[in-house]
């Protein structure tokens, strides 16, 4: 069995860099990637001995075409340059900002292009009866992986979020089964897309994961991990799903 992937997505938390030390010594774990607010990689990239580096946006503009003046950017070069080998694209929380598939397509090829592994969100924003959030997801896949080498598709991960079960404010949970549908529905995406000798991307379940709801999802669900909102920024209960974790490992 692989080895599950768990990234932890801090968002814009927490307020003050001693409180980032304590959450990122707390949760400094094997096999765990701690995506912090940018501001703080470089002081957590100090105390962490077994996690690794990940951030949540990056510049559109590749660091290598040349120069550009582009105000309060960061690009992948400089969170390479930081430490930081994981980037999450096309989060729902920045698709609600205006992030396209376009944009988070060129994000993703600059990321490839610097070393860095995309981690692309995909999910829908609300379940429908007539399965047209079948089609929103299948646009997504095929929109931010547009013109992608499909020898490349191995260097990406994939994260399913449906959108109404993030959150405090989620609609509900989502069930390892509702997962599972999304797990084999994007293989039958990217063997369309690539051809079936495509090497499948790792893929990630999100939405209010926790220690209660870890096991079920990776083995009914066929999780092949998972990308953490709240329950990341508390060390006992991100601790708990890495351990969980850690027995379905073995
Ligand atoms: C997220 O925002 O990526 C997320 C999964 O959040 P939460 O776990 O808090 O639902």
């Amino acid at each position: 069995m692989n080895k599950k992937i768990i990234i932890a997505n801090w968002k814009m938390n927490p307020l003050s860099a001693k409180e980032a030390i304590k959450i990122a010594k707390g949760t400094d774990l094997k096999g765990v990637i701690l995506c912090a607010p940018t501001i703080y990689l470089k002081v957590i990239k100090k105390v962490i001995k077994k996690a690794k580096l990940g951030s949540q946006n990056v510049s559109v503009e590749n660091p290598l075409s040349g120069v550009g003046a582009f105000t309060g950017e960061v690009s992948a070069k400089m969170l390479y340059d930081i430490g930081s080998r994981y980037t999450i694209v096309g989060h729902s929380e920045r698709r609600a900002m205006g992030e396209t598939n376009q944009i988070i397509n060129k994000k993703i090829k600059v990321l490839i292009d610097t070393a860095i592994t995309p981690v692309l969100c995909i999910g829908e924003i609300e379940r429908d009866e007539n399965h047209e959030y079948l089609n929103i997801v299948k646009h997504q896949i095929e929109e931010c992986l547009f013109g992608l080498n499909k020898n490349l598709l191995s260097k990406i991960i994939i994260a399913y979020e449906p959108v109404w079960a993030i959150g405090k404010n989620a609609l509900r949970e989502a069930t390892p089964a509702e997962f599972l549908e999304m797990k084999i529905f994007t293989k039958k995406v990217l063997v369309n897309i690539f051809g079936d000798k495509v090497e499948m991307p790792a893929m990630l379940y999100g939405g209010s994961v926790d220690e209660k709801n870890t096991r079920w999802f990776a083995i009914d669900g066929g999780a092949d991990g998972f990308l953490v909102g709240r329950a990341s920024l508390d060390p006992k209960k991100f601790k708990e799903i890495v351990k969980i974790c850690e027995t379905l490992n073995k």
